[in-house]
Parts: structure tokens; sequence; C-alpha cells
């Protein structure tokens, strides 16, 4: 794990020799090139598609990183987090601590720090040209142009002054112009104030930036939580942030590239379809418009692509969404001991919930509580604690043998769900509770895994490696 030379960074009490959390994204492609998990693509490759087509064939085994990307000089990198045990090692915690880590940060932020010495601002055009100083590339079939898909959004309440940090889906409509799809939560609530005063509300977009700070936008948390404090207390350490050129918005000093602008007041334009997390499209219609006033960047600044529907912008979403469910659930349930958004279910929608049960007809009351607690969720499946709810065949074990649908199924109709899932009226569906847990009642044997004594200590890998042979008649010889 690369340690940084910030003598202020490292966590005393967390220990000198326990592994430190990840700062910067160069620190993390540092990590990933080590652990054999980058590849480097050939230099020009395409912008449109045949980039996205590279990340999302390795999606899940390796990071990708595009010199050149269609001859721009400025790369391309894919697939930073695609994959659960990545994103552990980038909090520097063991993939069962990670949930508690996320929701700690989220309840403890650290604010950030100001300062004057920004990577991020080496690099300033005031005359903006998108498609010439960026590389942007295109991904799906039928999106409706190139995208900043992986961009942090950065705004100011208007009334507060308190920063939020998210990612919206930015489409490039001219050299200066966005098409941002905001969904009502808090950059929406914020550029609503501003357009019933008639001005426009200035905002930033952050291109390039650690792991962690990625996975922060994505914290639910109340408004005016500055989700950049979240950043800096998964690192450890307040995050360095500087002010932009044309506002007073403060943006992460070590990122790659900054875009700032404003949303311009009641003014809408198409953007669409672009291809989401479900695996379909997002739909075309009139969106918010951000005018770009300005483009920072490093002297080599790299550029983050997330590809929509894949592993990563499955996992950013899932990780922070796991935490806040199951701090939620432990509200009232303190035997609920993990959850887990299946990949199946879209890192959204399903939901695999492992309790030690002390109670008969628990379960349900557990699956109404998470129901309550995301609207997006339209499955639960509840297990006892010795199934592994990170592996899918397991939890369909439990369903098949301890699970009985005249009994232990519940389901809830008309209810609201995902717009996003194309099976719903616009976003009107049913929930439905599966509880695969077996009975108090049951005696014993009659749910008991069966197991072969001894099984777990055999080195897998090992005999792989040393006992495989083409040669077995010779290996039987005295
Ligand atoms: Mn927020």
């Amino acid at each position: 794990m690369p340690r940084h030379d910030d003598p202020t960074q490292p966590d005393e009490a967390h220990g000198s020799n326990a592994p430190q959390p990840i700062l910067a994204l160069r620190d993390w492609l540092d990590h990933l090139a080590k652990q054999g998990r980058l590849a480097v693509l050939p230099p020009d490759i395409a912008l449109k598609f045949d980039l996205a087509a590279y990340a999302k064939r390795l999606d899940g085994q390796r990071a990708t990183l595009f010199p050149r990307p269609g001859g721009h000089a400025i790369p391309v990198v894919s697939g930073l987090v695609s994959d659960r045990g990545w994103m552990a090692e980038a909090m520097g915690v063991e993939p069962d601590e990670m949930l508690a880590r996320f929701q700690e940060a989220a309840l403890e932020p650290l604010p950030c720090r100001e300062t004057t010495l920004a990577p991020v601002q080496e690099v300033v055009h005031r005359e903006v040209d998108l498609l010439k100083q960026l590389p942007l590339p295109t991904h799906n079939e039928h999106d409706g142009g190139p995208y900043i898909s992986a961009g942090l959004m950065i705004t100011r309440n208007p009334r507060t002054g308190k920063q939020n940090v998210t990612i919206h889906r930015c489409q490039v409509n001219g050299p200066d112009r966005l098409g941002v799809l905001l969904l009502p939560r808090h950059t929406h609530a914020f550029v609503q104030m501003a357009e019933e005063a008639g001005q426009p509300l200035d905002a930033a977009i952050v291109v390039g930036i650690d792991p962690l700070t990625l996975l922060a936008s994505q914290a639910i948390v109340p408004m005016d939580q500055d989700e950049l404090e979240i950043a800096g207390a998964l690192q450890r350490r307040p995050l360095p942030v500087v002010k932009c050129l044309n506002s007073e918005i403060r943006v992460p000093a070590e990122a790659e590239i900054v875009i700032e602008g404003r949303f311009l007041p009641n003014v809408r334009e198409l953007e669409g379809p672009f291809g989401e997390f479900p695996q379909y499209y997002g739909p075309r219609a009139k969106r918010h418009v951000m005018e770009v006033t300005a483009v920072t960047h490093r002297k080599d600044a790299i550029f983050h692509t997330i590809v929509g529907g894949g592993l990563e912008h499955l996992l950013l979403g899932a990780i922070p969404k796991e935490a806040t469910l199951l701090a939620h659930l432990r509200r009232n349930f303190p035997n609920v001991l993990d959850v887990h958004l299946s990949p199946g279910g879209v890192m959204r929608y399903h939901l695999f919930v492992k309790i030690k049960k002390r109670q008969d007809g628990e379960a349900k009351n557990i699956m109404m509580g998470a129901f309550a607690g995301s609207f997006d969720l339209k499955q639960v499946v509840v297990v006892d604690d010795d199934v592994d709810i990170h592996n899918p065949t397991e939890v369909e074990w439990a369903m098949a043998t301890r699970f009985q649908a005249d009994r232990d199924l519940l389901i809830v109709g008309e209810s609201q769900n995902s717009k996003l899932d194309p099976s719903t009226r616009d976003g009107v569906g049913a929930k439905m509770g599966i509880d695969a847990t077996k009975p108090l009642s049951a005696p014993e044997m009659t749910f008991k895994r069966i197991r072969v004594p001894g099984e777990e200590k055999i080195d897998v890998a090992e005999v792989l490696k040393r006992r495989t042979t083409a040669d077995w008649r010779g290996a039987l010889k005295p």
C-alpha cells in the first residue's frame, strides 16, 4: 500500500503498521499497477465506443488506462474500483470492515483544509472548448453523445453556503455547454432555490480523483453535509481544497481536472439517452444546462470515465447504500449481521440480509424495515448466519431449502420503486420479501449443513498448483 509523505497525515491512533488509505488517483494507479491490475491499452484507441468496449470487457479484472485516446494528449482511465476488495484496500481495511468504516466516516466528517498550492490549477483555460481540451468518450450505442460520467458535481446551497458533492451524468452539448440530469436531490434543490431568485447557480465538475473521494460523493447524508468532509474522514486527513477561479466553490486541490461553470436559470435542453446502471437507457428529455466558464487541470492530467452499468458504476453507489441500510436496520434489529446489494439485482434493487435469528416472524419485520430504508429496493432475501450473502448461489440454496412461498413470502403491491426499472409503471411497482431462514423450532439435524471434517483446512490453490499433472500414470508408480 503506498504511503504518503506528508508528515501530518498518518493517524497515530490507527497504528503505523496498519495499511493507510489511498490519498490520490496517482497513488491508486501505482497500487493497481503493482498488483497487476492495470491494463495499459495501445495508444490512439477511438473515443467513440472503442474505449468503452475495452473498459467494459476488462471490467472487474483490470482497471484500464488509454494513452492518447482518439489522438488526444490527455489519457483516460476507467474501472478504478471494479471490485469490492479493491475498495477495501483503498480504505486500508479488511473487506468485512468496509461498511462499518464508511459509516464511521459519514458520522464523523473531517473539515477540509484550504490551500493555494493546487496541482489542479497548473493549466488554466479561460477560453473553453470542451471537445478540444478534454478527451470525451461516447460509451453505448444509443447514447446522446459524449458524456462526462465520472465528474463530481460540486455546488453550494445559496442560503447556507454549504457544499454538496455528487455525480450527475453530463452530456456535452456544445463547446461550453452541458446537459445535466438532476434527480430530485441536493443539487436539484440548490438549482431550484437559485432559479426562484432568477439567478444562475455556480457549479464545478471534478474529473480524476482518488477512489475514496469518489466513494464519499455517493454517501447518503442530509443536505448541507459536505461530502468532501467524509472523503477527508475516509482518508484520515483534512482534504486539501482550493477556491475555484470563478466562484466560491472549493474543489479538491489534488484532483486532475476541474470544469467550472454555472447552471443557467430556467434553461432546459435535450439530454440522453444514456446507458444506465440497470443495463437500459435512461430516456432523452429536456434537462438543466450548465454553461462552462473555465477548465483547469494538472500539467499531465488524467481523465476518468465510468462506463454506465459496469461494476465501477454499480459498486460506487452500492457500498454507501449498504452501509446506510446496515446502520438503519441495526437501530431496530441489532441481530442483523450484514447486508449485500447483489450484482444480479444491479446493486440497487435486490438486498440480501444476514441475521442471527432470535424470533420466528422477525424476518418479515426486517424486510419491511429495509423497504422503508430505500425506495429503490424491490426484493429482500433474509438468510441465517451460515449463508454467505456475497455468493448468490448460497442465497439461492437458502431459498431452495428454507423457503416456502405460501408462508414465507411478503408482497407489497403498488409501491414506489426505481423509475429506471422498466418493468415498473413510471416507478410504481411491487416489493417482494423472501424469508429463507430456518424455523427456530426445527430439530437441530433437520437444517444442519453437511460438512466434511477438515475440508476447510485444505489449501486449494496449493493443491491445484502442485498436484496437477498430465502424467497421472507416472505419479502412481512406486
Ligand atoms: Mn448531499
